[in-house]
């Protein structure tokens, strides 16, 4: 399994996670910032637990991040 993480309110909608990997992100209608589906809020901080499979995607959407608030680790 892999657990990623998002730390959201530093996103700035540039939507390139969403280029990189739409099954795991989509940008917000109401704030206009990307979502981590499935992701669950802790202080502010959203995380989910994911198959390994989606690693690869993922590590595109990390590179892609331009304020670098994406990060994963498999557990
Ligand atoms: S790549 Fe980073 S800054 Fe851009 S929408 Fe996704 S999380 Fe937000």
């Amino acid at each position: 399994m892999i657990r990623v993480v998002q730390h959201r309110h530093k996103c700035i909608g540039c939507n390139a996670c969403v280029e990189a990997d739409a099954f795991r992100w989509r940008i917000s209608k109401n704030d206009g910032k990307s979502v981590l589906i499935g992701g669950i809020e802790k202080k502010g901080w959203f995380s989910v637990l994911v198959d390994d499979h989606e690693e690869k995607a993922l590590e595109q959407a990390k590179v892609h991040c331009p304020v670098n608030i994406i990060r994963f680790e498999k557990i």
